[in-house]
């Protein structure tokens, strides 16, 4: 009888901890077990990534009503900006295969010299180790090659701290990521790749954060939002520190661990200063480049891009650390004050683009190659005009009249006579009418052209 009682109180507990609502938590915090997540083939993992996005808006309006209660706040247009670029980077996965696991697959398939099975703990656990060794590397490099840099400096890019600068990825990362993991792919399955690549990823959302300060003895080997603050740091101790992904041994066994000491000062050591979110994206390479084209020799051309972002002729690979400003907390953080009109006005529409996006991400299979394309081009124009709005570009709200009444012209061929498809689009409908109303008045107003300047 107390063995059946046992059971049953087991049963009920795992059946709890299997819940969705508690299994988006344990993904995120990386306390799944190796039964729970382990598949045969790849098409069976699941998108992870895409499953707890639910959590990730919990998360980040619970972390914005605390930061409220204790009197600091998260600024939207850098919020905003940090979303954006991780709604950017994915943009490419509605269109095509991601590129890490295509490598892979094709390394396992043509190149693999041993067989571990999938569904061992022991190859779940190897994969574990591997992953996230094969982060830490990529993330070294990133930070140590000046064209790898390129791309990952967009993550380093905001000067908050919060839950939603981790979603601030690059858009080119994973292109020179994917070649780290490869050494694994003679050996892990792709499938049990497929699930600790997505694992380590999602780790790392909840230690962007300020409110948790340290979590005792746990900091000697995980990485925690104490260490990666560190890494955020642009003061000179901070500089080249803690690549850790899920693990900080592997900074204690490579020289690059570095304990949180004075206050942290986030952002880049050079702020680029914008909610811009191309020129977020893609400014450092246009440096880089203009940088090869200007310096002598074909060797430091070459070398522009191979050393680490401080090199200059006669220098260590790395820079110098006196070239770093040495600057110290409290430090002015870049700000462009907006209208509160205009603020719910980019909250709104850039809350209808990452819907946008949600669904063309679950319904893409249904549709050609085309309106997808079409689409993904739109969300991307609705995000990157909601930046162009933060800046306050002269030409801002000329694209967004534009925007707004190509949605209504759209809108109207395929939906104005159908009315399924005019119950789902009526709010959105109402917002893009209201919006070119808008649009329209104020160019009209005989004192000001529109009401921004650049
Ligand atoms: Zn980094
Ligand atoms: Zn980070």
């Amino acid at each position: 009888m107390a063995a059946n009682q046992t059971s049953a109180v087991m049963d009920a507990v795992t059946g709890v901890l299997q819940s969705p609502a508690i299994m988006g938590f344990r993904i995120l915090f990386y306390t799944v077990l190796p039964s729970e997540s382990s598949f045969k083939t790849p098409e069976e993992v699941p998108k992870y990534v895409n499953q707890v996005v639910p959590f990730f808006v919990v998360l980040v309006i619970t972390e914005m009503i605390i930061l409220k209660l204790q009197g600091k706040s998260v600024r939207p247009p850098d919020a905003m900006s940090s979303v954006s670029a991780g709604l950017f980077s994915q943009l490419p996965l509605i269109l095509s295969r991601n590129i890490e696991v295509a490598a892979y697959l094709w390394v396992y398939e043509n190149w693999k010299i041993a067989v571990l099975p999938w569904d061992s703990s022991l190859t779940w656990f190897l994969a574990f180790l591997g992953v996230d060794l094969g982060y830490y590397w990529v993330h070294r490099f990133a930070h140590e090659v000046n064209f790898m840099w390129a791309s990952h400096q967009v993550h380093h890019s905001s000067e908050d701290y919060n839950l939603t600068t981790a979603l601030r990825q690059s858009l080119l990362q994973r292109y020179s990521s994917w070649i780290f993991y490869l050494p694994m792919a003679l050996f892990i399955p792709p499938s049990v790749f497929m699930v600790h690549i997505q694992f380590n990823l999602l780790y790392q959302f909840w230690i962007h954060t300020e409110l948790v300060s340290n979590i005792g003895p746990l900091e000697y080997i995980l990485n925690t939002p104490s260490h990666h603050r560190v890494h955020h740091g642009r003061n000179r101790y901070c500089i080249d520190k803690n690549y850790a992904g899920v693990l900080i041994i592997w900074d204690r066994m490579f020289g690059t661990f570095e304990p949180e000491g004075e206050e942290v000062v986030y952002g880049l050591v050079h702020p680029i200063n914008t909610w811009d979110i191309m020129y977020v994206q893609f400014c450092h390479w246009k440096y880089i480049i203009q940088k090869a084209y200007s310096i002598e020799g074909l060797s430091n051309k070459i070398s522009v891009f191979l050393q680490g972002p401080g090199w200059e002729p006669g220098k260590p690979r790395l820079g110098m650390i006196e070239d770093i400003p040495d600057i110290h907390a409290p430090q002015e953080k870049y700000t462009k004050s907006l209208p509160v009109f205009l603020t719910i006005y980019t909250m709104t529409h850039w809350s209808l683009a990452l819907l946008g996006h949600m669904n063309l991400d679950e319904y893409k299979h249904g549709l050609s190659a085309l309106p997808v394309l079409l689409l993904t081009l739109y969300i991307l124009w609705t995000i990157t005009n909601m930046g162009f709005l933060h800046e306050q570009k002269w030409y801002a709200p000329h694209l967004e009249l534009l925007r707004c009444a190509l949605y209504l012209v759209v809108d109207t061929y395929f939906c104005g006579g159908q009315a399924v498809c005019s119950d789902v689009l009526y709010i959105p409908r109402c917002i893009f009418l209201f919006s070119v109303s808008m649009w329209l008045v104020s160019f009209l107003k005989p004192t000001s052209k529109s009401g921004h300047v650049d």
